[in-house]
């Protein structure tokens, strides 16, 4: 008090991982996180099936969600959603989970990452590691492109790291979420949404969400310099939908 300094937390944390991908703690170790940090909701989003290292296993799809089922009635104090963070790719349905995998989930968030075939990745990463940078305008294209029709193909809830592992057009990125109704993402583990595509962003009638994508208890609901980003590219955190003042 006295210092006038507004600040803000996260209320529902839609993005965090347990064993069943790479995080390190169980459901409902993640549950009981939440709950002690006051959040109202928590969101289990495992990484998509196609992803070599990480990936969820289909067969443990089930176990997941029948795994929360029971954890609702012992935990009933918070919202507990049952989610999944699908990569983006370059085939199909630009994601890794098929149109009729999504009844399965509350919601399907999406993002781009390595370490999955078909989705450019061996480019983007020599890319984003060579010494001297090359000229990305191809690469740029073609990433732009796969992402935007992965945000118009699927009925996404949340876009994950926008402009992480890669040079994407977050005008473009940030079209198709409005005109989808698609959260872009202002994640805490990774630096993107960045401030500057905060900045492109906001330009478009879009709503934002600083999610943790935590992979162990100590950073759910974590902002990390999520909240920093945004107060520094202006954006008015009326659009953040899962944040409060305190
Ligand atoms: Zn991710
Ligand atoms: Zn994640």
């Amino acid at each position: 008090m006295g210092t006038g300094k507004v600040n803000y937390r996260i209320t529902r944390d839609y993005h965090t991982h347990t064993i069943y991908s790479d995080g390190k703690n169980t459901i409902e170790q993640n549950i009981i996180a939440a709950r002690e940090k006051g959040l109202k909701g928590i969101g289990i989003t495992e990484h998509g099936p196609r992803h070599l290292t990480y990936g969820i296993k289909r067969e443990n799809i089930s176990v997941v969600r029948d795994t929360i089922q029971k954890l609702r009635k012992i935990y009933e104090d918070i919202e507990i959603y049952f989610g999944i963070e699908a990569n983006i790719i370059n085939k199909g349905n630009h994601i890794d989970i098929d149109p009729h995998e999504f009844a399965d989930f509350d919601y399907v968030m999406a993002g781009y990452h390595y370490g999955v075939m078909g989705g450019f990745c061996v480019s983007n990463f020599f890319n984003k590691h060579a010494p001297v940078k090359a000229n990305d305008k191809k690469l740029l294209i073609r990433n732009t492109d796969m992402m935007v029709k992965a945000v118009y193909e699927n009925n996404l809830k949340i876009l994950t790291h926008p402009g992480d592992k890669g040079p994407f057009d977050i005008d473009e990125v940030a079209k198709a979420c409005e005109k989808t109704d698609t959260l872009m993402e202002i994640n805490s583990r990774h630096k993107y949404l960045s401030e500057e595509g905060i900045r492109i962003a906001k330009k478009y009638d879009i709503k934002f969400v600083i999610n943790s994508d935590a992979h162990s208890t100590e950073k759910i609901g974590d902002m990390g310099t999520g909240l920093e980003r945004a107060l520094a590219a202006g954006l008015d955190m009326s659009r953040v939908i899962n944040v409060e003042r305190v």
